[in-house]
């Protein structure tokens, strides 16, 4: 999947930074990972606002916030939603253990996972 070139408005990230991490997407784990995701975030992930496609549907996969976030101490960890077919980024489900791990190892090395 390529997004660096939509052109729609970026809801959480730049979508650069989103391209990122769909080309860091490890499709041995994917799907064990998306489907815990979901068992945790499913009932609270929005559907796409323009088409209605439910949470589910969607693709889901996890992101961190940018490097100057965390030197900010504002950087999460999560996982972000996008449709396809409206190309919007729909949601972002803040983990907060992975976000506490991150926060430390960017303090511990100045690195993210
Ligand atoms: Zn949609």
């Amino acid at each position: 999947m390529k997004v660096d070139k939509w052109e729609t408005p970026a809801a959480f990230f730049p979508w650069g930074h989103v391209q990122r991490y769909i080309d860091q997407i490890d499709a041995q784990v994917y799907s064990v990972a998306m489907d815990f995701a979901q068992e945790q975030f499913g009932e609270q992930a929005k559907s796409c606002p323009t088409c209605d496609t439910a949470a589910k549907k969607l693709v889901w996969f996890s992101v961190s916030s940018p490097e100057s976030d965390w030197d900010t101490g504002t950087g999460k960890v999560g996982f972000l939603t996008l449709c396809e077919k409206c190309k919007l980024q729909v949601d972002f489900l803040i983990d907060d253990e992975l976000t506490e791990m991150q926060d430390q190892q960017w303090r511990d090395i100045r690195a993210l996972s």
